[in-house]
């Protein structure tokens, strides 16, 4: 079967080596200069600087099934876990993201809070739930709830706010008011297996690994501009050529899979994509060539406490992700809560956020990276629509990406496998219809 693989993200990347692991023609179709996606490392002004993504989850089983088995497990690093503290109006109280239960030790928290988490965390560690990263599993879970009923009522009003929230805040990017339960109910069933790691050279090597792995065609600077169905399989329109194939992975930014698929999809479909709630995100990095904070202790700070924040955290990156500055040198990263910017200008609001939390000093670099649909909020419901939508697709064309499932690595890289998996099915499907053995075709 010839495939055409439409983004190079990670689902685009975990797709296409999928298909071309079961022998699959595949060319993948990128618009930016490099792939990755939202797991891209860049240069900027020799500063190195992942855009999007800057970790890996120890519950992210089937991305470090991917590392061992291509050899590249050995390049992942520890993100270190005993420089981060929690902000409370000014007060500073260390805490290790990798054991969340260390957090139950704030002294905001009343002894009644911490017996009753205890208790309420303790049972959903030691039971089965659905897991956290499956669309399948995902929709099970996805009952109503919203993530801060279901957390003031597991945990209480303090135990949401100051374990909860600024656990969940940076994980998901969303307002927990509006988003799903779903997604952190079962992740809290894992919680003693968040181990944060780092490939070496930055996340991009993710992507690359993947498809350096499937040793698939890759264009760059190549944004498909159309989609077309005929009986002969799928037409692909780029700016100056048009390309043919069997079937095709549409792995893009929501958004963009929405008006690619609009004049190939029956309309109901079409409405559960628009339906899909992107999140604008800014992720604001200030690059120094001398670390004017070689002082100070800690390196990442994330907000608690009830009310609005501006920003999700604030992160040195020198020490997480080696060689990401010159040496003497510092960036930090600053991720916007978009909503809460209400029309402030993001490199103003990310200047003072770095200058509350780590002191002033004036940057050598600053850009911003903003992106219309950086992340998803996955409202109630969102997993079953997209489990219905998913499966509703016209046989030859996949959807992958992470606004299928949760808003990350893991997430994606499963979509793209299954949307291979499915592909490699209808191929078996059609060849023994055809009573014609299935061969393997290569690029
Ligand atoms: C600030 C931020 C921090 C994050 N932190 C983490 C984290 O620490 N850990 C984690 O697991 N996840 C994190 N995420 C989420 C993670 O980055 C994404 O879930 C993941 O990268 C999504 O991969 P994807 O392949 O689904 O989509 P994308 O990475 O968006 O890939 C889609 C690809 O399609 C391409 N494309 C778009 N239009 C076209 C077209 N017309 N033709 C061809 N190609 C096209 C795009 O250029 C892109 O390369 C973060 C995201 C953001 C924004």
């Amino acid at each position: 079967m010839r495939v055409i693989v439409i983004g190079a993200g990670i689902a685009g990347a975990a797709a296409a080596r999928g298909l071309r692991a079961q022998g699959h023609e595949v060319v993948v179709v990128e618009s930016a200069d490099g792939v990755g996606g939202r797991t891209r490392t860049v240069e900027v002004d020799g500063f190195r600087v992942d855009t999007g993504a800057i970790f890996v989850m120890g519950q992210y089983d089937r991305t470090l099934e991917f590392l061992r088995e291509s050899g590249h497990a050995t390049a992942m690093g520890r993100w270190p876990a005993r420089t981060a503290v929690l902000a409370d109006d000014g007060r500073l109280h260390r805490v290790r993201f990798d054991r969340p239960w260390t957090l139950l030790g704030l002294p905001q928290l009343r002894l009644g809070d911490r017996l009753r988490m205890a208790a309420r965390i303790g049972r959903l560690v030691l039971t089965r739930g659905p897991g956290p990263f499956t669309l399948e599993e995902l929709a099970v879970g996805d009952d109503g709830t919203t993530l801060s009923d279901w957390g003031r009522r597991t945990l209480g009003d303090r135990g949401y706010e100051y374990v909860l929230r600024p656990l969940m805040g940076p994980l998901t990017g969303a307002d927990p008011d509006v988003i799903s339960a779903g997604f952190a109910r079962a992740l809290m069933h894992q919680v003693t297996r968040t181990q944060l790691t780092v490939p070496a050279g930055g996340m991009g090597a993710i992507a690359d690994w993947l498809l350096q792995d499937a040793g698939a065609e890759v264009r760059l600077s190549a944004p498909a501009r159309s989609l077309a169905a005929t009986d002969a399989g799928i037409v692909v329109g780029l700016d100056d050529e048009t390309l043919e194939a069997d079937g095709v992975v549409v792995a893009t930014d929501v958004r963009t899979t929405t008006e690619l698929l609009r004049p190939v999809l029956d309309p109901d479909l079409t409405v559960e994509l628009e339906r899909v709630t992107p999140i604008r995100t800014f992720h604001v990095l200030l690059g120094y060539h001398r670390d004017p904070w070689a002082d100070v202790p800690y390196d990442l700070v994330v907000r608690a406490g009830s009310g609005r924040h501006h920003d999700y955290g604030v992160l040195r990156n020198a020490r997480r992700a080696p060689g990401s500055a010159p040496p003497g040198g510092e960036t930090v990263s600053v991720y916007l809560d978009t909503a809460q910017l209400a029309g402030r200008d993001p490199l103003e609001a990310a200047r003072t956020a770095v200058a509350d939390t780590f002191g002033p000093a004036r940057a050598d670099v600053e850009r911003v990276f903003e992106l219309e649909a950086g992340l998803i909020a996955p409202t109630p419901g969102h997993y079953r629509r997209m489990l219905a939508l998913r499966d509703a697709m016209p046989d030859r064309i996949r959807l992958a990406g992470d606004f299928l499932t949760h808003s990350g690595i893991e997430g994606a890289l499963r979509s793209g496998d299954r949307a291979a998996a499915d592909l490699d099915a209808l191929a078996a499907a059609t060849s023994s219809a055809s009573g014609v053995a299935a061969a393997p075709t290569t690029v």
